[in-house]
């Protein structure tokens, strides 16, 4: 009876510091939303469920432009 009941729930939520937003561990949702409560309620408005491994690899391709573009901040600060 339970097993349905979370599907909606994203139950994973965390915090990821180098895009500075929240991102649900599970279905990879992200939210830009600076609060945690912000966030999990944006993210409430969706179905806890995998999107495909697009979400993912766009994530992951973010946080590599992110990294370079800090670098190179850095670098100009220097
Ligand atoms: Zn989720």
């Amino acid at each position: 009876m339970t097993a349905e009941m979370g599907e909606k729930d994203h139950s994973d939520v965390r915090w990821n510091p180098d895009l500075r937003q929240w991102y649900c561990a599970k279905c990879g949702l992200t939210s830009d939303h600076v609060a945690e409560q912000d966030a999990v309620a944006a993210m409430a408005a969706f179905d806890c469920t995998l999107h495909g491994t697009n979400v993912v690899k766009l994530g992951e391709k973010e946080r590599l432009l992110r990294a370079h573009y800090l670098t190179k901040q850095k670098k100009q600060n220097e």
